[in-house]
């Protein structure tokens, strides 16, 4: 304020003027900036692919809030990629090829009873409706079966269960499918008849309806020769129980209710029943030491569907 008032109308003046010249020189300087950035723009946008260019909504595809978008986008340019004419909407495309396209589905949490992991256990009911839908004939693919039954299984199961039986035929080891897939209304026949055998104990012998592993599709029960053909302790002194023991994780199959752990599965031992988890997860239960049980709590996928 001090040094204003000292300032007489000529000395204003220059002030101005040199403030008009150094306005001018700047709106100058300002326009050769602009001109050297267009030039260098222009020079950019023709050497480099139509990716870079700024006008182009690719530009905002690089920032992360265009992920939701991928799911639709990158499809259609996958077809598109070997073509050399990127047009500025590929290219928008095209920048949506990162890696997060590639990420593995999470399957939807309305449909996890499908989930090879879903824990179905004495707190863990499947509904009355849940049924797999890709249910196929364990003996259509080669596995023994009881005469005069057609257990079925979902479609990945059944494959590696066949596999798994010719492994086990070919080390000399008798196997056969006694059951596989049961419905809630199956389970409610099968746990009608266990309660009318052995009343309130029927629970650690059979699960009420809602809670078998029967019910996802994935659940085998075995027997052989040397058992009777029935589903009893008596299987688990043969040969072939030994082997599925030891090999059944390399199709993705494992024990269910091991012996020792009752109080841990709610279940009696059961060295018939084995069910399907794909071989990873069979591998990594291994790795682990873990029981099914302890296994599928830590995963915890609950089932909903
Ligand atoms: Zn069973």
């Amino acid at each position: 304020m001090e040094g204003r008032k000292k300032h007489g109308h000529g000395a204003f003046e220059t002030a101005r003027r040199r403030r008009r010249y150094g306005l001018a020189a700047a709106a100058g300087a300002a326009l050769a900036a602009f001109a050297a950035i267009a030039l260098v723009y222009l020079i950019a946008t023709t050497l480099m692919p139509p990716t870079t260019t700024a006008s182009s909504p690719a530009a905002k595809g690089n920032a992360p809030s265009q992920t939701p978008q991928k799911p639709t986008q990158g499809q259609p340019n996958e077809g598109s990629q070997d073509s050399d004419e990127v047009s500025d909407e590929n290219s928008d495309e095209e920048s949506a090829q990162e890696p997060v396209v590639r990420t593995a589905p999470i399957p939807s949490p309305e449909r996890s009873c499908d989930d090879l992991r879903v824990l179905v256990d004495r707190e863990h009911s499947l509904p009355s409706y849940y049924g797999p839908s890709d249910l196929v004939s364990v003996a259509a693919y080669g596995a023994p079966v009881l005469p005069g039954t057609d257990p079925l299984l979902r479609e990945e199961a059944a494959g590696q269960l066949a596999r798994l039986m010719s492994a086990a035929a070919a080390d000399g080891e008798e196997l056969v499918v006694a059951s596989a897939y049961r419905s809630y209304a199956d389970q409610q026949e099968t746990y009608a008849h266990y309660t009318a055998m052995y009343g309130q104990g029927a629970g650690s012998v059979s699960a009420p309806p809602g809670q078998s592993q029967h019910q996802l599709g994935t659940a085998v029960d075995f027997t052989n020769s040397a058992a009777g053909y029935n589903l009893w302790w008596p299987f688990g002194d043969t040969t072939a129980s030994a082997w599925l023991v030891e090999n059944a994780p390399d199709y993705g199959y494992v024990l269910a209710y091991p012996e020792g752990i009752e109080e841990e599965t709610g279940y009696q031992y059961e060295p018939w029943h084995y069910r399907y988890v794909g071989k990873e997860n069979a591998h990594l239960m291994q790795q682990q030491d873990a029981s099914l049980q302890s296994f599928l709590v830590e995963q915890a996928v609950v089932p909903k569907c």
